[in-house]
């Protein structure tokens, strides 16, 4: 296959001839490495981090640990990772989490695939060539008959623009572009913007050190407990030992996890409201991703009445361990499903407000006007601090991949497409933009289920796409533009029958001022999302045309059957 590779990595590089150029390495990146390199596939990645690892590269903020089980949420693909890796915890932190970034890509030798410290500013794709040109801010340029996106959902830091930052004298931080030097908080008075699941991983853990933490909360949420332990070798062992197993069970869970209790069969209001608070204070006490507790009951998804009592639990729980009324009732989430918004996962979070250096002020009635010299200025009154920490989350889904210049020659950016909400077919591809594979993007299941088995699903789609394309002569897919309408219509119809659509959130946009606010992960269950697309391929890729671009004009058109989506 193709490689004439004159790249050196230097500013002005002649183009970089490839096969497959991919943008990222996290997760999506390193396993599209080395799932091409296995296919003598050439490719060149281009990442924006000094290293691997993804948004876990950017997040090195104080307590910044995973939500689903460490077990889950790692690589499944390869067996040589799960024999010569072992998780320390049944939630890994960060640190841990980028020695593992460290240990796939050495053991598969993928940094040498790799330009580091190179954003990539612009794809553009040229009919003519059937050849995508990718461009970076340092000028690398590398050219490739496809082009995999793995640039992250939670990738793209969003930070509110408060008037007056530059006349601040302390130091402030964003969350997910954290030093790599330790920040020294003790004896400081430090504010946290943002109550999200990193605000709430930050304030948790910083709160024993600091002189005092002003906890600035727009928004609370229906945080569950973690409950972390360590890990046993033993529990590794036997954990890959029934890997097979597992991969099954969790392929059938709608959730795209598992937990340590059944799928549920019974509706929330069959229960007396004694059994139900039996039945809730288990999944509480047993801790774990918060799955769990939204899967107590089936009905919790779709059900407003049964929804609620979830949420009552949660609020119940909240006042009795907050001791001070006046700031549990400040934290207790009104208005909105148990579930709409990602359910945070703390780890004595609720306790930490019980402590005398800690303040909770809530900037809904009284919002952030500005930066101060000596801190920030509410409504209401100001407030000195000597360091502020930005948790105020991500322009999730499309953020990153909206930065970048992606467009074929002569058409609209990827940004213009999507100026109502983003489109694609099957959370896959982008009519428009052929040999463009975006990977846990808007539309696929992965981002509400485990989001390296959407990544994982992903890449294996685009990996098997390439060796049909190969071994059927094609260079050239796209998807359809009704398929992809259909496709749309349907992950609307899914949402709108659920309660997930229904507060705002990253989910829908509705956290960047000016998104167009579109429920954008796909929530017709892991399962249906994973059949849906099986089913595509297995009838001769409907919805995608085929194309060689020796003959062009001949284009392989698959029969759509869009109405058949979703059945
Ligand atoms: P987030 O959930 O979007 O939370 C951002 C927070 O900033 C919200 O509390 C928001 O308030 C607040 N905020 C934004 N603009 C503000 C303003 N102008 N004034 C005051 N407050 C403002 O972001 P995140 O906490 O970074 O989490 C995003 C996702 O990343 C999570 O849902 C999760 O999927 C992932 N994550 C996972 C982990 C983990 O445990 N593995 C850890 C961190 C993040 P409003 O709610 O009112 O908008």
């Amino acid at each position: 296959m193709s490689n004439s590779s004159s790249h050196d990595g230097a500013a002005g590089a002649r183009p970089e001839h490839v096969d497959v150029v991919v943008v990222g390495a996290g997760f999506a990146g390193l396993y599209a490495l080395h799932g091409l390199r296995e296919r003598d596939l050439s490719a060149r990645a281009f990442e924006e981090a000094g290293d691997v690892g993804g948004t876990w590269y950017w997040n090195r903020y104080p307590g910044a640990r995973v939500d689903i089980e460490s077990l889950q949420y790692c690589f499944h693909f390869s067996d040589v990772i799960r024999e010569e890796w072992d998780w320390s915890e049944r939630y890994a932190s960060q640190p841990e989490i980028l020695r593992y970034f460290d240990f796939v890509a050495d053991r598969f030798d993928l940094r040498r695939d790799i330009t580091f410290n190179s954003r990539v500013v612009s794809a553009v794709y040229s009919d003519e060539e059937n050849l995508w040109t990718v461009t970076t801010d340092k000028g690398d340029v590398a050219q490739g008959t496809y082009c995999i996106m793995g640039t992250g959902l939670l990738s793209a830091p969003y930070q509110p623009p408060f008037p007056g930052v530059e006349d601040f004298r302390g130091e402030w931080y964003h969350s997910s572009r954290w030093p790599h030097e330790k920040v020294e908080l003790s004896g400081k008075r430090v504010g946290v913007v943002g109550t999200g699941s990193t605000g709430i991983q930050i304030i948790q853990t910083i709160a024993p050190e600091v002189a005092h933490l002003t906890v600035f909360q727009r928004t609370p949420n229906y945080a569950t407990p973690g409950i972390n332990r360590p890990l046993s070798k033993d529990e590794n062992r036997a954990f890959n030992a029934r890997h097979d197993d597992w991969l099954r069970e969790v392929h059938s869970m709608f959730s795209g996890q598992t937990s340590d209790f059944p799928a549920p069969t019974k509706s929330a209001l069959e229960d007396s409201p004694e059994e139900r608070r039996r039945w809730f204070q288990d999944r509480w006490d047993n801790g774990g991703h918060p799955q769990t507790l939204l899967y107590a009951y089936k009905d919790l998804l779709t059900d407003e009445k049964a929804n609620e009592t979830a949420c009552n639990f949660v609020r119940e729980t909240i006042r009795a361990t907050v001791k001070d009324p006046v700031t549990a009732e400040l934290m207790c989430p009104k208005d909105e499903p148990l579930g709409a918004k990602r359910v945070p996962l703390e780890f004595g979070y609720f306790e930490t407000f019980n402590r005398d250096n800690v303040t909770l002020v809530d900037v809904k009635s009284a919002p952030i006007e500005s930066f101060t010299e000596n801190g920030l200025r509410t409504t209401n009154a100001e407030y000195e601090l000597d360091v502020i920490i930005f948790a105020t989350g991500f322009d999730a889904i499309t953020g990153a991949m909206s930065a970048i210049d992606i467009r074929c020659k002569g058409g609209p950016t990827l940004k213009e497409l999507w100026t109502e909400g983003p489109k694609n077919y099957l959370g896959l591809m982008i009519a428009g933009m052929p040999n463009l594979f975006i990977i846990n993007g808007p539309g696929s299941a992965g981002i509400k289920a485990n989001n390296v088995l959407g990544v994982e699903h992903g890449i294996e789609w685009a990996l098997s796409t390439l060796d049909h394309l190969v071994g059927n002569g094609f260079d050239r897919i796209e998807a359809d533009e009704q398929a992809e309408d259909e496709w749309i219509a349907h992950s609307n119809d899914v949402a709108e029958a659920s309660l997930v659509s229904k507060a705002g959130s990253w989910y829908t946009g509705a956290n960047i001022p000016g998104k167009p606010q579109v429920f954008m992960p796909y929530f017709g269950g892991w399962p249906q999302y994973r059949e849906i697309c099986k089913q595509a391929v297995a009838d001769g890729y409907r919805g995608f045309h085929l194309s060689r671009s020796s003959e062009r004009g001949d284009t392989a058109r698959t029969q759509l059957q869009a109405a058949d989506i979703g059945r």
